[in-house]
């Protein structure tokens, strides 16, 4: 599944021993695979291959400028859903006719960037937005190939913070009320409504609301074509789960299982295909490794308080999400396994990664390692508490780099500024 393994005692990424990283860079650090990060782009474009498809990252899952550069390399292309994730992607080698713009708050500005750059497609989310972009698209006298995001109205089965395809989301068009808009679409200037896109939520680990999703994409297709639209692009969105914690692995969908399903849904339309995985790319990728500062003991449990914090790693305080931990020192066979709760040091009870995690002996100064942290991490890192961003790191067989580094604390707060009266 990933390469961050146990070698001659000590958890490794790669064939980087971790301490060594830790002593280059210092704690807490998220580290990446390129190894892991290049075989999970490469299943997952296996499992679509001989269809017409793009893989297109979501960036917003990780969006550092390596990582994507890494994967642009591979032939990725890219998902955004800002004008800075749109700027960052051309800068990370991603051709523009690879890049599909999502999102239900695009501005006038970032419309225009989209337009100027020439991106492969724009998902539109609402009228109002249809109707900004045809202006903005007349007035430079440019044609937008567009997408209209429908909302299926399936629950993904996922947590309710990560569902975007049910009625009472805000994101997508009512299946029912899109045709209709398709005929406004026809009519507007500027605009050419070549296709459907859909994306019905994240961690997803079952095919059914996708298969349901893609049917309901697939119906519409058959009507628009009928009504006379040439539909030929489909974006079917994101979403595939990955396992979290080591039981995990039975229950999620493998990207063959779903290829298979994408064939038998929509493979019969001749659409140019488009798929935004994010997690599936990069979230078993990536660990956050951070050390211990106090065990601290009370009268109901044994508390591993370690130097991340929630700010760093908001994925258990924001989706109640479990994540495995390993100690970086291998536990010895003769180890007793002891629950632990493993918490930070931020001022708030969220800040807690597990509630109950099984661990051998652990004393103030080891090192842990929170798994599947490669995406939706570092890029929902913030410096609550007045904590520097932590540094990432890649590797990739014995060699690492940081590919960004920890911020001093004069340029943590370089953007503030005192009032003249309060000089
Ligand atoms: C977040 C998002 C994705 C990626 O979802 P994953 O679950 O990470 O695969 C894809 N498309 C859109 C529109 C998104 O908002």
């Amino acid at each position: 599944m990933h390469h961050f393994i146990y070698k001659n005692g000590l958890l490794h990424a790669e064939d980087v021993p971790l301490p060594q990283i830790a002593k280059a860079v210092g704690t807490p650090f998220y580290c990446y695979s390129t190894a892991t990060l290049t075989q999970q782009y490469t299943i997952f474009s296996n499992a679509i291959e001989g269809l017409n498809a793009e893989v297109c990252f979501a960036i917003k899952a990780n969006s550092n400028l390596a990582v994507l550069s890494l994967l642009a390399k591979l032939g990725a292309g890219a998902d955004v859903v800002s004008g800075g994730e749109l700027r960052l992607a051309l800068k990370a080698g991603v051709p523009s006719e690879k890049i599909v713009f999502s999102g239900v708050g695009k501005t006038e500005e970032e419309l225009r960037l989209a337009l100027d750059t020439g991106i492969g497609q724009i998902n539109v989310e609402s009228e109002p937005e249809l109707r900004t972009l045809s202006a903005i698209a007349a007035d430079a006298g440019k044609t937008a190939l567009i997408a209209l995001r429908i909302n299926p109205d399936v629950d993904p089965g996922s947590h309710d913070k990560i569902s975007t395809g049910r009625r009472t989301d805000k994101f997508g068009i009512s299946w029912k009320l899109a045709p209709s808009l398709y005929r406004t679409a026809r009519e507007l200037p500027g605009i050419d409504p070549a296709g459907i896109a859909v994306h019905i939520g994240s961690q997803i680990t079952s095919l059914g609301p996708f298969e349901s999703a893609f049917l309901r994409v697939s119906d519409m297709v058959t009507k628009l074509r009928a009504d006379g639209f040439n539909i030929r692009t489909l974006d079917l969105g994101g979403g595939l789960g990955v396992p979290y914690v080591h039981d995990d692995n039975a229950i999620v969908p493998t990207p063959k299982a779903y290829g298979d399903m994408v064939r038998r849904t929509v493979g019969h339309l001749g659409c140019k295909l488009a798929f935004e995985p994010g997690r599936i790319i990069a979230g078993n990728a990536g660990i956050l490794v951070t050390r211990v500062i106090y065990v601290k003991d009370t009268e109901d449990q044994r508390f591993i308080i370690v130097d991340a914090g929630m700010n760093d790693l908001v994925r258990p305080a924001m989706y109640d999400a479990n994540h495995d931990v390993l100690t970086v020192t291998e536990p010895r066979l003769k180890d007793v396994l002891q629950p632990v709760e493993i918490v930070g040091p931020v001022c708030e009870t969220a800040d807690r990664f597990t509630k109950e995690s099984y661990l051998p002996p652990i004393k103030p100064g080891d090192l842990l390692a929170i798994l599947t942290a490669g995406a939706y991490g570092a890029v929902m890192s913030s410096s609550y508490n007045t904590r520097p961003l932590v540094p990432e790191v890649m590797v990739r067989s014995e060699e690492f780099f940081a590919i960004r580094r920890r911020p001093h604390f004069e340029e943590m707060i370089a953007l503030e500024g005192l009032p003249p009266w309060l000089k």
